[in-house]
């Protein structure tokens, strides 16, 4: 998409566990073709297990089931997968235990799933935002007896656009305060999720948590990893979240106090000009520059702008004055894509090109990225 990306000599095998579900199905979707990985196994609940992929999935997405998806064996999720790494897509009742469970049998978990985001020794990654937070892993593993396993998260789907947005801000300006209200999609409740019934004509002013996952995932995420342990940014952060009759993309309208005076036109030059490492930017599904800014007064939208940059972009509109704050915007991104699939799918790429995806490899050893990985 972007920068030249690594080739890896031999493609990464790959297992998806919650493969059935709505972001299961988008990360099968992203696997296929994707020049590093190789999707082998699918794991899923009892429901699903035994059956193909093709019987077990109800399958939401336009283009049909990868052909490599469709005949494989649902497995249960028992830590014994034919795969070097494995993404996590499990409803939160069950990933807590099972990413634990596959890190100690050795494999790097990449995961969607709230469970260990907050951990004080887990990376909870935005490749373009905090990259070095990776060092933590070494930390992971000696902390918890893993031997070539760990887990990665990445944040909660309305917190990744947002983070994505505040970043280019921190670093030209420096935060205070972030004031934000959601219009958050229906997909973001998984499926079947939020009944027809309530939601049809309607709006529902709360999300079960998910208030709190925006005042504290920003924090980790904009702060710093200080060798032993992460510091937060110190922000006030203020979110109001509601569950709006659009199918994908969450709209967010945010205001901000910034540490230095900026005008309207510098807050518009940074955001759009916001550029990532050369290191993200070779990776196969990474932005060079992921926050889109529009000029059309009622721009975004949902349905017009969801699907900006393959779905990985934050797109901005509507850049003003704030009469309590400083600056005010609203922002969309794609809470299935940006917010889970593609951004477990950015992390395990950056993992990858760090060498760190070998379950054969312990972290503290990086030596199989010049093997295997070449520019
Ligand atoms: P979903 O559509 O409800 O899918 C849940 C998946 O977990 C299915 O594959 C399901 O398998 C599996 N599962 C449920 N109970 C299980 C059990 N007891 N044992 C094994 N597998 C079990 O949910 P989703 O929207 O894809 O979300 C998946 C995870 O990502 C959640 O933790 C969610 O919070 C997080 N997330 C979602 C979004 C979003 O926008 N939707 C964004 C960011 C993060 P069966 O099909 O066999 O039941």
């Amino acid at each position: 998409m972007s920068g030249q990306a690594p080739r890896l000599e031999k493609k990464l095998r790959v297992g998806v566990l919650g493969a059935t579900g709505l972001v299961g199905q988008r990360i099968v979707s992203l696997l296929a073709d994707h020049p590093w990985f190789e999707l082998t196994e699918v794991a899923a609940s009892e429901r699903s297990s035994g059956k193909t992929y093709a019987e077990a999935v109800r399958w939401h997405l336009d283009a049909p089931i990868p052909a490599v998806a469709r005949d494989l064996v649902v497995r249960s999720l028992s830590p014994s997968l034919e795969c070097d790494f494995v993404f996590s897509a499990l409803d939160s009742s069950v990933a807590g235990g099972a990413e634990e469970d596959f890190a100690r049998a050795g494999y790097p978990v990449v995961s969607n799933s709230r469970n260990h985001r907050m951990d004080p020794d887990v990376p909870l990654l935005i490749p373009e935002v905090n990259a070095a937070h990776l060092d933590a892993i070494p930390l992971q593993q000696k902390n918890r007896g893993y031997e070539t396993g760990f887990i990665v998260t990445n944040p909660n789907c309305s917190t990744a656009g947002l983070v994505l947005v505040l970043k280019p801000l921190a670093d030209a300006f420096g935060l205070e305060k972030i004031f934000v209200v959601t219009l958050q999609a229906t997909s973001g409740a998984g499926y079947p999720g939020v009944a027809s019934m309530d939601i049809q004509g309607n709006v529902v002013p709360f999300i079960g948590g998910e208030e709190e996952k925006m005042e504290s995932e920003p924090q980790k995420l904009l702060g710093k990893w200080n060798g032993e342990r992460f510091v937060d940014a110190g922000l006030g952060i203020s979110a109001h979240c509601n569950r709006v009759p659009v199918l994908d993309g969450h709209l967010e309208c945010v205001s901000v106090s910034l540490k230095k005076i900026a005008s309207l036109r510098e807050v518009r030059e940074v955001l759009s000009e916001f550029e990532v490492s050369s290191e993200v930017a070779a990776l196969p599904s990474a932005l060079r520059n992921p926050v889109v800014v529009l000029e059309d007064e009622n721009r975004p939208q949902p349905r017009r702008d969801v699907n900006a940059g393959n779905g990985m972009a934050a797109v901005v509109g509507r850049v003003r004055e704030c009469p309590l704050l400083d600056i005010k915007l609203t922002l969309l991104s794609h809470n299935l894509v940006r917010g889970a699939a593609g951004a477990a799918l950015l992390n395990a790429e950056l993992l990858a090109a760090r060498g760190l995806l070998n379950r054969n490899v312990r972290a503290g050893r990086r030596e199989s990225l010049a093997e295997s990985v070449s520019p």
